[in-house]
């Protein structure tokens, strides 16, 4: 677009930009919060297991998961249950968490496994495992979801911390972290997606991301709050002794749909989600865990989304800056403090009334002119 010339012509085009990049982040939160009602008020019954005793929760949704009859697991007597793995997550999340942040809160979506204490978890040896209620499960996820393997399950649990520690570099706009990141940890992890994820990283668009920040931190917040209200048994229920594998994959792989702008990432979890979503066996009148994995592959669909609406929103910030526009920048925050501010906001976040917290109605795909 040529400069425009006028005042006038520059008014209109601040505010007319401004107002578009308005409704661009307002459509970003609302897909967000939707799909993050719905999973939370889908995890339900796996988070009234998790509060009666969190190890044998997480054994129970193994044992009636996805799992193919012949399953090797299932015969060994083994811990199903990684206590240490899983506390160590815990203690990650803790650290993240306002300070003072402890009590577990009645309401539906704010409910956070974490907040109870795992150091009093007995860890579960020596119990005969059952086969799973489904028969002849045609997947095997427990080496992860994501086709890398044995190698692959090891080195995300060799690496977790930088794993856990990638949305905080985003959310800081740290680029030497991120490329550090996608440089030199991802490839030690998996080479090849490393080599695609870099081939996808468009990076004038995602240090202009990193620079509006805004944008970014909410979603990377929804991300958190995703990770802490989901209770380990449900990676357990769908990749038995591997789910803590599963989620540490879904950690990696959903801050690099990020940092991706091309469909690499976005189609592999697009592609884990179908999955997901063609062994829930009665899409009409689903039984509980399997309405929580229905809602579980929505969201990643919708955070791929909510990605790409991301991406698209620093085309008109982009615009901005070449027009050298004095625009509304929202000033910067950090993970901690946008998680708590939507913890905080009670109104519904498609017409604000405090009434009610959503429209229950999921978000489609709107191509906006
Ligand atoms: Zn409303």
């Amino acid at each position: 677009m040529k400069k425009p010339v006028s005042p006038i012509a520059i008014e209109l085009l601040t505010r007319e930009l401004a107002y578009q990049a308005k409704e661009q982040r307002e459509s970003i939160v609302l897909r967000l919060h939707s799909a993050f009602l719905h999973l939370t008020e889908a995890l339900q019954p796996l988070r009234e297991m998790w509060q009666g005793s969190g190890a044998a929760a997480y054994q129970a949704a193994a044992e009636c998961g996805w799992n193919p009859l012949q399953a090797k697991w299932l015969r060994a007597k083994r811990s199903v249950f990684n206590a240490e793995l899983w506390g160590s997550v815990a203690d990650t999340m803790r650290q993240g968490a306002q300070p003072g942040d402890e009590t577990q809160s009645a309401e539906a979506d704010e409910w956070v496994w974490w907040k109870g204490r795992l150091g009093g978890l007995p860890a579960i040896t020596g119990i005969k495992l059952l086969p799973g209620t489904l028969p002849d499960a045609p997947h095997d996820f427990s080496h992860g979801a994501f086709g890398g393997g044995v190698t692959f399950a090891a080195r995300l649990q060799e690496h977790r911390a930088a794993i856990f520690g990638l949305p905080a570099l985003i959310a800081n706009g740290d680029r030497q972290g991120i490329d550090d990141f996608l440089e030199r940890v991802l490839p030690a992890m998996r080479p090849k997606l490393a080599r695609e994820v870099l081939a996808s990283h468009n990076r004038r668009m995602i240090d202009q991301l990193l620079a509006e920040q805004d944008s970014m931190l909410t979603w990377l917040a929804y991300m958190e709050m995703v990770f802490e209200s989901v209770p380990p048994s449900l990676y357990a229920h769908l990749a038995g002794p591997g789910g803590a594998t599963l989620m540490l994959e879904l950690r990696l792989m959903l801050p690099l749909a990020l940092l991706c702008s091309g469909p690499v990432i976005g189609h592999a979890i697009h592609e884990v989600a179908n999955h997901l979503e063609c062994f829930v066996e009665d899409e009409e009148d689903p039984s509980p865990l399997d309405a929580a994995v229905a809602e579980f592959a929505h969201l990643l669909v919708d955070f791929v989304r909510a990605a790409n609406e991301v991406h698209e929103l620093e085309e008109l910030l982009s615009e901005a800056r070449i027009e050298e526009l004095d625009f509304p920048f929202v000033p910067r925050s950090d993970l901690r403090t946008r998680k708590a501010a939507i913890r905080r906001d009670k109104s519904c976040r498609a017409c604000g009334s405090l009434e009610h917290r959503g429209h229950g109605v999921r978000m489609g795909t709107v191509a906006y002119e």
